[in-house]
């Protein structure tokens, strides 16, 4: 079939299986070409590995340091007639680019907040890889069922306390407008932090623990945003900056339970980008195309892939500054998003953004570009008219 995109709202229902394939091999080439490391990560296991901040780190783990990588993610298969969704094509694009590379590399789905999936990523882990030293925590996720009671919580991107009356970007029509946005109750507070916060890492690391999985030194790291006050009514104020507190917890709780280990366990903060997650965060969008346009012409723009990059090499497995952790113990590489100069620029521009001025002041087009890539659209060098078996 000829594949086109098909988007609806903020999200694209088709996935284009050259294209996914195209950007991953592009990526895995360019890591490959940075100059060679040593001392990193050699058995890793990264959740949410399919697409945005864990396929870059699955990326950099694999043919930046020559590690072997398992990942778990929750994707859609393809049928005859229809596409699957991108991380699948990402998946099957990895794997197979690894093995060309003699890397071990493997690629399960399945639900990474239940036990049975656990168990059977663990059954992995012990047939083919023996105890891992890195699991990089990079879930993104609407739903979880809570694996002790059944019951289903579903999150809610709200801010907490009071109404919020802000600028949001609608990215398919191109209009700015104001919107409302209702505080969130109690009780969706509450399912927002049993979604996103920490208790599910904690019951990884537990349970591979508990299966002797976790090799001396062993380092585990969840990813968190925290980003400039523009967002943080709806981000770091809001439902998802209270999941956020809840993994800073976690992580405080897994250092002491990996301190036998000698390990260790960090949240990072990393910089806005343009994700399936991201693209789902009313006024992210809005602030993401103002910050991509004035950080371009700083010099300072970075994707997933070579931020990851860079927290891989200058942090997480690099010197490791004063500079780059924080007061809670938390890994900074949002430092050139929040450079003062950048941030009252955006500020600056945000004041002044309506649906006329943003062509002049922000960068929609690179935007939409990025948006459409997540999905294997607009990557140069595909034919987008040829047509292609979604069965892959
Ligand atoms: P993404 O949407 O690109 O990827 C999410 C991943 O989670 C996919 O691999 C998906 O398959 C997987 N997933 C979702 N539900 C799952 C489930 N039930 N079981 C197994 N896998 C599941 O998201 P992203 O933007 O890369 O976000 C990853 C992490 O990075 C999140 O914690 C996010 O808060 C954080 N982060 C994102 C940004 C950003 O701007 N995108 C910035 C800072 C931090």
């Amino acid at each position: 079939m000829v594949i086109k995109p098909r988007i609806r709202g903020f999200i694209c229902t088709t996935a284009h299986p050259t294209g996914c394939a195209a950007l991953v091999e592009r990526h895995a080439q360019w890591e490959r070409q940075r100059p060679a490391v040593s001392g990193g990560p050699r058995k890793v296991l990264v959740l949410g590995g399919s697409g945005g901040y864990g396929l870059a780190s699955r990326i950099v783990s694999a043919f930046g340091y020559g590690a072997s990588t398992l990942c778990l993610s929750f994707e859609k298969e393809p049928e005859a007639a229809k596409t699957a969704t991108a991380g699948w094509y990402n998946n099957a694009a990895f794997d197979r680019l690894a093995a060309a590379q003699g890397l071990y590399a493997r690629s399960l789905n399945g639900d990474a907040f239940s036990d049975a999936t656990k168990a059977a990523v663990a059954q992995a882990i012990r047939q083919d890889l023996g105890p891992i030293d890195l699991l990089v925590y990079s879930l993104a996720s609407p739903v979880r069922s809570d694996p002790e009671t059944g019951i289903q919580y579903r999150s809610a991107i709200k801010p907490v306390g009071s109404p919020v009356h802000i600028k949001s970007l609608n990215v398919d029509k191109g209009v700015v407008s104001d919107v409302d946005l209702p505080p969130a109750t109690d009780d969706e507070i509450a399912a927002t932090v049993k979604v996103m916060g920490g208790e599910d890492w904690e019951r990884w690391v537990a349970h591979l623990q508990r299966e002797h999985l976790l090799a001396p030194g062993f380092a585990t790291v969840a990813y968190t945003y925290i980003g400039s006050r523009l967002t943080w009514p709806i981000y770091w104020e809001g439902t998802l900056g209270k999941a956020k507190e809840d993994l800073d917890r976690a992580a405080t709780a897994l250092r002491a339970v990996l301190a036998p280990l000698g390990g260790d366990a960090r949240v990072a903060v990393l910089k806005a980008v343009v994700t399936q997650a991201s693209s789902a965060i009313p006024v992210v969008p809005l602030y993401i195309s103002l910050l991509f346009e004035v950080m371009k012409r700083q010099g300072t723009h970075e994707d997933c892939l070579t931020h990851i990059d860079r927290l891989f090499r200058d942090v997480l497995y690099g010197p490791k500054t004063a500079a780059h952790t924080d007061g809670n113990g938390r890994l900074r590489v949002d430092d050139l998003e929040l450079r003062d100069d950048t941030q009252a620029e955006v500020l600056r521009r945000w004041a002044l953004v309506s649906t006329d001025t943003l062509p002049a002041l922000g960068d929609l087009d690179g935007y939409r570009a990025d948006f459409l890539r997540i999905f294997g659209f607009g990557v140069e060098g595909v034919d987008y008219d040829a047509d292609v078996s979604p069965v892959v």
